[in-house]
C-alpha cells in the first residue's frame, strides 16, 4: 500500500514527457536486456559446443599423433627384425650388428636404447655397447618380445637408468619398449630386437601438438595409462572415473568441477593404428572454462553495451516525442491557468496534436461556453438584487426622511398650535391640558393650586400713543417679566389681547398674592424703550386659589378673571385675591 502510494507520489511529481521518457527507457532497457541474455546465452551454449569440439579434436589430434608415432617406431623395428637381407646379420659380428643399430638410433634421437638379445637374454649388441653380456631375460619386454612383435607400456628404466642419467639429479628415464622376435636364415628365432623409446617423446609430441592447435597455449594435454596412471602430465593429475574414461573411446567432453577452476576436459582414446596394437592410453585435453567462454562473454558484453547505447537512444528519442505530443497540452494547462487571471485571458485556443487533445481543448471550450453563461446569469441575478436594494433602501431613507420630516413639521406645528406667536408663550388651547392636570392632583391628592390673572392697565391707550408696534413690543416684555418671575414647575400662557394666565402649583393664597405683587411690581419699574419712547406702564392682577366648590380648572380661572375685574374696578395696578372663596378655601388662608 505504501510503496504503491509512493509510486503515486512520485507519478504525480514527473510529468507526462518524463514518465513516457522513463518507461520507453526502461522498456528499450528490458527489450535490451532480454535480447542480450538471450543472445548471451545462445552464444554461451555454442561456444561451449564449440569448445567442446575444439578440445575433442585436440584430444583426438594427440591421440592419433600418439598412435601414429608408436606405430612408426612399431614398423620400423618390425621391418629390421623381418628384413630378409638382415637375416644373416644378427649372427654376425656384433660390431656390426651395433652399427646398424646406432645407425637407426642416429636416424631418430627417441631411440634411447636398440639392442639385440639372445634366446638365453644375453645382450649380444646393443648402441654404444652398453648392456652388452648383461642378461635382460627377466625384463619383461624381452619375454614378450621372444613370444613375438610385442610394445610394453611406459616404466621407468632399470638397468638403463644408471648408463643413461648423466646426474642423479636428472629427472629417472622413463621407456616405451619395442620388442620383435628376430629370426635367422634357416627361419629359426635367433633373438629379440629391442627397442627403449625415450617417453620424453610424449612430451615434445605434445608440445608440438599444442603449438600448432593451440597457440595460446591455454590447454593442457595429459596422457594416461590404461590403469588411469598418468604417464603424461602433472603427478597428482585428477584420476577419471571408469565411465569418462569408458566414453574416450569415441571421444567425450563434459566440464570437471572437481578443481578450485571449473575445467572444460575431453577425453579421446588411442587406438593403435594397423597392426600395432595400441596400449590402452587415453588422452585428455583440459581447457579452463573461463577460457573456453571468453568469446562469449565477450560477444555478451557487446550485446550488452550495444543494448545500453540503443536504450540511451530509445530514452532520447522518447524524450523528443514525448516534448512533441505533451506540447499542446502544456500550452492548454498554460492557457487555462490564465483564465480568472489574466483578464485578456478569455478563452482557449483549440489545441491540435493527437485526437484526446482536440477533445481535451474542445471539452474545455465548452466548459468555458457554459460557464460563462452561467456566470453571466448569475451577475444578472446579482445586479438585480443589488438594483432592488439599492431601491429599497433608497425609499426607506425617503420614507424615514418623509417620517422624520413630517415628525418635524408635526412637532412645528404642535409648538405653532400650542405657542402664542407674539410672547412664544403657550397659547390658552395647550395651557388648560396642564391646568387640569393639576386640577386632577388636586383632586386626587389635595394638591394645592392657583391661578393669577394679567391684564395691562390702559392697553389701548399705550396703543394708541405710541403704535400698535409699540403695543406688542409691551406685550412681550411684559411675557418676559411674567415668566423670569415663576417657578419652572408653574405655567404661563397668554390668553389673548394682553391678557396673561399663570398657573401655580402648591402654592397658597398668600405665596400667590405675593408673588402676583412681585410681578406687578416689577412690571410697574419697567420702561419699555420702542424708538424715542418710554413707555411706563402697569398691570392688574387677579388671584384665585383652588377651593371644594371648585367643578374644574375653568371654575378657578372664572373667579381669577372676576377678582382681575374686581382689581380694576378698584382702581388698577393692584393684585385682588378672589375673596369669596377666601373662607371656603380648605388650604391655610
Ligand atoms: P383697562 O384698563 O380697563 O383694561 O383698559 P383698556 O384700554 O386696557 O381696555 P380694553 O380691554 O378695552 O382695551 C384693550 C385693547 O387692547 C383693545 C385692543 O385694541 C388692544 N389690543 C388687543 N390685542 C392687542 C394686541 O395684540 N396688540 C396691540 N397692540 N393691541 C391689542
Ligand atoms: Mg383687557
Ligand atoms: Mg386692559
Amino acid at each position: 500500500m505504501t510503496k504503491r502510494l509512493s509510486l503515486v507520489g512520485l507519478a504525480d511529481r514527473l510529468t507526462l514527457r518524463q514518465q513516457t521518457a522513463a518507461m520507453a527507457g526502461l522498456l528499450c532497457i528490458v527489450v535490451v536486456a532480454v535480447s542480450a541474455a538471450g543472445a548471451a546465452w545462445l552464444a554461451r551454449r555454442d561456444a561451449v559446443r564449440e569448445a567442446n569440439l575444439e578440445l575433442v579434436a585436440l584430444a583426438r589430434t594427440m591421440s592419433d599423433r600418439l598412435d601414429q608415432n608408436m606405430f612408426e617406431r612399431y614398423r620400423e623395428i618390425k621391418n629390421l627384425a623381418e628384413m630378409e637381407p638382415l637375416r644373416g646379420l644378427w649372427q654376425d659380428n656384433p660390431a656390426r650388428v651395433r652399427a646398424v643399430l646406432m645407425q637407426l638410433q642416429a636416424g631418430l634421437s627417441d631411440y634411447a636404447w636398440l639392442g639385440l638379445a639372445e634366446p638365453s637374454g644375453n645382450v649380444r649388441a646393443a648402441t654404444r655397447g652398453m648392456l652388452e653380456g648383461v642378461s635382460v631375460a627377466q625384463r619383461p619386454w624381452f619375454i614378450s618380445g621372444l613370444a613375438g612383435p610385442a610394445v610394453e607400456d611406459v616404466h621407468d628404466a632399470k638397468l638403463l637408468d644408471s648408463l643413461l642419467r648423466k646426474s642423479p639429479d636428472d629427472a629417472p628415464f622413463r621407456f616405451v619398449d619395442v620388442a620383435m622376435p628376430v629370426f635367422g636364415p634357416t627361419g629359426a628365432k635367433i633373438g629379440v630386437l629391442g627397442a627403449h623409446l625415450s617417453w620424453n617423446w610424449a612430451g615434445t609430441l605434445r608440445d608440438n601438438v599444442l603449438r600448432n592447435h593451440d597457440p595460446a597455449l591455454a590447454s593442457e594435454l595429459w596422457v594416461l595409462g590404461s590403469d588411469g596412471t598418468v604417464l603424461l602430465g602433472p603427478k597428482d593429475a585428477k584420476r577419471f572415473g571408469v565411465a569418462e574414461v569408458a566414453g574416450a573411446r569415441h571421444g567425450v567432453s563434459f566440464v570437471d568441477r572437481s578443481d578450485d577452476q571449473p575445467m572444460l576436459t575431453a577425453l579421446v582414446a588411442t587406438k593403435g593404428l594397423d597392426d600395432y596394437p595400441g596400449l590402452g592410453w587415453v588422452v585428455a585435453a583440459r581447457r579452463p572454462v573461463d577460457v573456453a567462454l571468453a568469446p562469449a562473454n565477450r560477444l555478451t558484453a557487446v550485446i550488452a553495451l550495444l543494448g545500453l547505447i540503443v536504450a540511451a537512444i530509445g530514452t532520447a528519442l522518447a524524450w523528443f516525442l514525448a516534448g512533441t505530443v505533451t506540447r499542446p497540452l502544456r500550452t492548454l494547462c498554460r492557457s487555462v491557468d490564465l483564465i480568472g487571471r489574466d483578464p485578456n485571458a478569455a478563452g482557449i485556443r483549440r489545441q491540435h496534436g493527437s485526437r484526446d487533445i482536440l477533445q481535451l481543448s474542445a471539452a474545455l471550450r465548452s466548459l468555458l461556453r457554459r460557464l460563462g453563461i452561467a456566470e453571466k446569469g448569475a451577475r444578472d441575478a446579482a445586479a438585480t438584487i443589488r438594483d432592488v436594494q439599492v431601491q429599497a433602501e433608497k425609499q426607506a431613507r425617503e420614507a424615514e426622511e418623509k417620517t422624520r420630516r413630517l415628525g418635524s413639521d408635526l412637532h412645528t406645528l404642535q409648538i405653532l398650535a400650542d405657542t402664542d406667536p407674539l410672547t412664544g408663550l403657550l397659547n390658552r388651547r395647550a395651557f388648560l391640558p396642564f391646568a387640569e392636570d393639576a386640577m386632577n392632583y388636586y383632586k386626587r391628592y389635595r394638591r394645592n393650586l392657583g391661578v393669577l390673572m394679567f391684564d395691562i392697565d390702559h392697553f389701548k391707550r399705550i396703543n394708541d400713543t405710541f403704535g400698535h408696534a409699540a403695543g406688542d413690543e409691551v406685550i412681550r416684555a411684559v411675557s418676559k417679566i411674567i415668566a423670569g418671575q415663576i417657578r419652572t414647575t408653574d405655567k404661563v400662557a397668554r390668553f389673548g389681547g394682553e391678557e396673561f394666565v399663570v398657573l401655580l402649583r402648591e402654592t397658597d393664597a398668600q405665596g400667590a398674592e405675593n408673588l402676583a405683587n412681585r410681578i406687578r411690581e416689577a412690571i410697574g419699574a419697567t420702561v419699555v424703550t420702542q424708538g424715542l419712547s418710554q413707555i411706563e406702564l402697569t398691570i392688574s392682577v387677579g388671584a384665585a386659589i383652588v377651593c371644594e366648590q371648585d367643578r374644574d380648572i375653568e371654575d378657578v380661572i372664572e373667579r381669577a378673571d372676576k377678582a382681575l375685574y374686581a382689581a380694576k374696578s378698584s382702581g388698577r395696578n393692584r393684585v385682588v385675591l378672589a375673596e369669596a372663596e377666601r373662607a371656603a378655601a380648605p388650604a391655610d388662608s
